[in-house]
């Protein structure tokens, strides 16, 4: 191992680390580097013929010949440390460490592309002042100039004079120049492994693109075109390493701009400093055109391998600008970025890419051609596979570079015609098509039923198939562009075409999304898919903006492709399996903010079974994390769903906006509070006990986060159970929560039922009150737990004063613990027990007096005060009066007038906020919400088996046929420990025990 070396040499070693790297003949070839580079180029700039003829080395075939062993010394070198990333990075900084060497080095790329490729036979084309070698300054010179072109016939005869004389021949710098840009090419790719890049890297990178290489590369693939006819084998090698060369600046700058943060200047000029070059020089249309021309009027004494790996560098330099693309965007550079786009819209680089691609479809397909010649198709088809691969039995490999090129000339940000988006559209389905048949998965065998992309049926499948290691990001190059160019096509009224490219694209983000699928891409790969391609198709909107009565079209595209029951998918084996593919995808999709919008749209505008069943799922993944299972990702899954709860909540901007809530997402979100409230609380409740016991600081903001929405649910869903609602006195408010009969009380006591035993609303309240203690709890928050409080104690003052009562008897939290055990107590690890005192169901009076004191100040919601701390004093009260747990009404019924203000606090809330008027009428009762589907009764059940819960297959309880169960299991707990062995002979089927 070269790096062992360093440790002998103590603290000399840094410096000198380099160095002792490279094998000792490296080090001895690359000493003599300046010395022959300068008896090839000897001074740059006018004088150059002058200083030659002073020094009198004119670059005699000793030295060519010399730099071309030098130069092909070093590169044989260097190719050994192509797989090995950090001894790549080494040995390539080894070389160019030395100033002298860098400056030398630099010097033959210079001289090697600034010699013209053909010269022609009367010596006349020569380069001023840069050209090669100062070759231009003597007789003889320009002789050996114009014979260069060995291409125009006739030069060997004449080089003769040359040799004897022993200059060099053009052959000889032909050959030097192909190794002077393959191994630059090497150089750099090798440097630009490392992040951040070294000095003496940047450096290199930045003079190679000051001493006008691209302008030269593009004047030298020009001349190629001209001939492009007559090329001879040597010259189109050339021409190959000086794509290969331009293919390698291009991605070293790039992978600079990425590696690097945008707080790099010297980057950030390196970029556009590169985009203006290529711009500037046309260099890439050059190169595209030279291709095309190659396909055209290929000679027969040239290969077909050469136009195939001159096509391939024209994908892989269009690969690169569109990376440095990205790169440069998320740097905010417009200015590059507008340039690069620029570049990738040139007609031949467009053209070239396209031709290429459509021809691999129809060769994998048999699709529709776009008008292409056979011809065409016939000459690219044989450029476009792997040598050797061409047997009959297998399909043949796609290049991916081929891929990712059509991404980067699709791209939305490059202007199409309308004509041009549709067929773009349409290769790029079928090139997802292609990509997700070649991963041979179940999905394939159905021959992706794409609607817009009629293809005849190939039972074979593809002939032409993408390599397993480069499936998934040409996934992802075909998904993005796709996505992106229908995503402001998509919009009311959007032609036919439109509509089922949207679905057909969203049936391919489906397949892709397959277990087979993403087990081939990496797990950055996957976590990008549930960022990029999942959320980026979500349509904007803010929270509380009223979402339309119908589904937006791209909301309709993503639901017709199928993506409600994949996200349920993705998030059960994610659950079920924290390290499977599918959670990477799922934390992708968590980790961003507006995660939640996927999920409200989904809910909004999903089939309504198939969405109750993502809530369900949703909640079963709550319950888990609540059990202390997912701990990894048991916040991302957490705030997604308590921001939905959350936002979908959210005031509208202007209150008189009549639309709260489509009347199905209001159904959902209560299904949702169902599900997911109580299973948020039990975490709550867990995370404010934390703090006090372990002294953590993290913990309360983490208990806020989870705390928001169940303190911004619990209003509404009070004032829904109709506490001193609608025109009722405040005297017989609780006697109509009470007393009232039919349809009214059986929602009442199922929100009782939510409310109390399933949320746990007594201590919920407690522990919210002592959070409230701490800063971080916003005054939006303190108004809706003041008014949870007040709602709370007046319509069930007994539970709250049993928890006062028993805390100041010194009693552990017995009544809350029995109220909760029903629901949760089966899958509640142990330390779920409420734990003493600091978590305590009690409210303590000064707590709550503090928690208005603030408001009092403002003056805001002077009424929600005033029931504060009537609340406050009637629990001193009880506790004084009381002190026992037995009685119901110890304290607050012996206190008529205070508890007159609780309830005339209560009153106040009804009427002043019409817009959650609006809301509390909407939602609808809990037991409506749970018909949408019917789950497992036990409220434990956590069973993520099988894709969907509305697959799930239930089984009736034998005896009343009113629960239903996923598993024996589920039912033998339900019976033990869930309360159905109390319930189910209340069953109203006739004939149960
Ligand atoms: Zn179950
Ligand atoms: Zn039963």
């Amino acid at each position: 191992m070269p790096l062992g070396r360093r440790d002998p040499h103590g603290r000399d070693a840094g410096a000198r680390a380099a160095s002792e790297l490279l094998d000792r003949g490296i080090v001895v070839a690359l000493r003599r580097l300046p010395a022959l580079a300068h008896r090839l180029l000897p001074a740059e700039g006018p004088d150059a013929s002058s200083s030659r003829s002073a020094g009198g080395h004119p670059p005699t075939a000793a030295v060519t010949k010399a730099l071309h062993e030098l130069l092909t010394r070093v590169r044989v070198y260097l190719d050994q440390f192509t797989d090995l990333s950090s001894e790549g990075v080494a040995a390539a900084s080894a070389v160019l460490e030395d100033g002298a060497a860098r400056a030398a080095w630099l010097r033959v790329v210079a001289a090697a592309v600034r010699r013209p490729l053909t010269a022609p036979s009367g010596g006349s084309r020569s380069e001023g002042s840069g050209s090669v070698s100062g070759s231009s300054g003597s007789p003889d010179s320009g002789s050996r100039s114009c014979s260069g072109s060995s291409g125009n016939g006739g030069g060997d005869g004449r080089n003769q004079g040359n040799r004897e004389r022993g200059d060099s021949t053009p052959e000889a710098m032909a050959l030097l120049a192909v190794e002077a840009c393959d191994a630059t090419g090497l150089l750099v790719d090798l440097l630009s492994r490392q992040a951040p890049p070294s000095a003496a890297a940047l450096e290199f990178v930045r003079k190679l693109l000051r001493m006008q290489t691209l302008q030269c590369l593009a004047r030298r693939l020009a001349e190629a075109s001209a001939d492009a006819g007559a090329l001879m084998a040597q010259q189109l090698e050339l021409a190959e390493s000086y794509a290969r060369l331009l293919y390698s600046a291009i991605r070293a700058v790039g992978t600079f701009s990425t590696k690097s943060g945008p707080d790099q200047l010297p980057l950030a000029c390196l970029g556009l400093q590169l985009a203006e070059a290529l711009l500037d020089s046309s260099v890439v249309e050059h190169l595209a055109r030279l291709l095309l021309l190659l396909l055209q009027q290929r000679p027969p004494t040239c290969g077909v391998g050469n136009t195939r790996r001159m096509a391939m560098w024209t994908f892989g330099v269009c690969q690169n600008i569109f990376a440095l693309y990205v790169a440069l965007k998320e740097d905010g550079d417009e200015a590059a970025c507008a340039t690069l786009r620029q570049v990738l819209s040139g007609r031949c680089v467009r053209h070239a890419v396209l031709v290429h691609g459509v021809t691999a479809l129809c060769t994998a397909d048999g699709g529709p051609t776009y008008g292409l010649p056979d011809a065409v198709r016939a000459v690219i088809g044989g450029c476009m596979v792997e040598a050797g691969q061409a047997q009959r039995e297998h399909p043949r490999q796609l290049r991916p570079t081929l891929v990712h090129a059509l991404q980067a000339v699709l791209y939305t940000d490059v202007p199409l015609t309308p004509v041009g988006t549709r067929v773009a559209v349409s290769v790029l389905l079928r090139f997802g098509r292609l990509v997700v048949a070649s991963a041979g998965d179940e999905w394939a065998s159905q021959q992706a039923e794409l609607r817009s992309v009629p293809l005849p049926a190939q039972p074979a499948g593809p002939r032409i198939v993408v390599p397993p290691a480069g499936l998934a990001q040409c996934a992802m190059s075909v998904l993005t562009p796709t996505l992106n160019l229908l995503y402001s096509l998509l919009v009311v009224g959007a032609p036919e075409w439109v509509v089922e490219a949207g679905a057909d694209c969203w049936r391919l983000v489906v397949a892709v999304m397959s277990r087979s699928f993403l087990r081939l891409a990496s797990p950055n790969q996957r976590a990008w898919l549930g960022t990029h391609v999942l959320l980026d198709a979500v349509p904007p909107f803010l929270p509380g903006e009223p979402l339309p009565s119908a589904a937006p079209p791209l909301v309709t595209a993503f639901l017709a492709g199928g993506a409600l029951p994949c996200v349920e998918r993705l998030l059960r084996r994610a659950g079920e399996e924290p390290l499977g593919p599918e959670s990477d995808v799922v934390k992708g999709m968590l980790r961003c903010g507006h995660s939640w919008k996927l999920w409200c749209l989904l809910l909004a505008y999903g089939e309504p079974r198939q969405a109750a069943a993502l809530v369900a799922t949703v909640g079963k993944l709550l319950r888990r994390v609540g059990a202390g299972a997912m701990a990894e990702w048991a916040s991302p899954v957490t705030d997604c769903a308590g921001n939905m709860l959350l936002r979908a909540l959210a005031t509208p901007a202007a209150p008189e906006q009549e639309q709260a809530l489509p009347e199905q997402l209001a159904r959902q979100l209560m299904r949702a509070a169902c599900e997911w409230l109580p299973e948020l609380s039990r975490i709550a409740l867990q995370l404010m006990a934390a703090p006090v016991a372990l002294g953590s600081a993290g913990e309360p903001a983490r208990a806020c986060n989870v705390l928001a929405p169940l303190l911004t649910w619990l209003p509404p869903l009070l004032l829904r159970c109709g506490v001193g609602g609608g025109g009722e006195t405040a005297g017989t408010a609780t006697a109509s929560a009470a007393n009232a009969a039919g349809p009214a009380s059986c929602a009442a006591d199922d929100l009782r039922l939510l409310l109390l035993e399933e949320v746990r609303a007594v201590p919920l309240l407690g522990g919210a009150l002592r959070l409230a203690q701490h800063s971080t709890v916003s005054s939006a928050l303190r108004l809706s737990l003041a008014e949870s409080c007040c709602l709370v104690a007046a319509m069930w003052p007994e539970e709250v004063l049993r928890a006062t009562c028993a805390n100041a008897a010194g009693a552990d939290d017995g009544g809350g613990a029995a109220t909760a055990s029903k629901g949760v107590a089966a899958v509640a690890p142990p330390r779920m027990r409420p734990p003493p005192p600091p978590c305590s169901s009690a409210w303590p009076p000064e707590l709550l007096r503090a928690l208005v004191l603030h408001r009092r100040k403002k003056g805001g919601k002077q009424q929600v005060a005033d029931g504060v701390l009537a609340l406050a004093e009637l629990l001193e009260a009880g506790d004084v009066g009381g002190g026992s747990s037995s009685s119901g009404g110890c304290g607050i019924q012996q206190a008529p007038q205070v508890r007159g203000r609780l309830l005339a606090a209560v009153a106040w809330m009804h009427g002043t906020d019409a817009v959650r008027e609006r809301l509390v009428a909407s939602l609808v009762a809990p037991v409506e919400a749970r018909a949408l589907l019917h789950t497992c009764s036990y409220r434990g059940c956590t069973r993520l088996a099988g894709d969907s819960e509305a697959e799930a297959r239930l089984q009736a309880c034998g005896r009343c046929g009113g629960a239903w169960y996923c598993c024996r299991a589920c039912q033998l707990s339900h019976w033990r420990e869930g309360g159905h062995k109390e319930t189910c002979a209340d069953g109203s089927r006739p004939g149960s025990d």
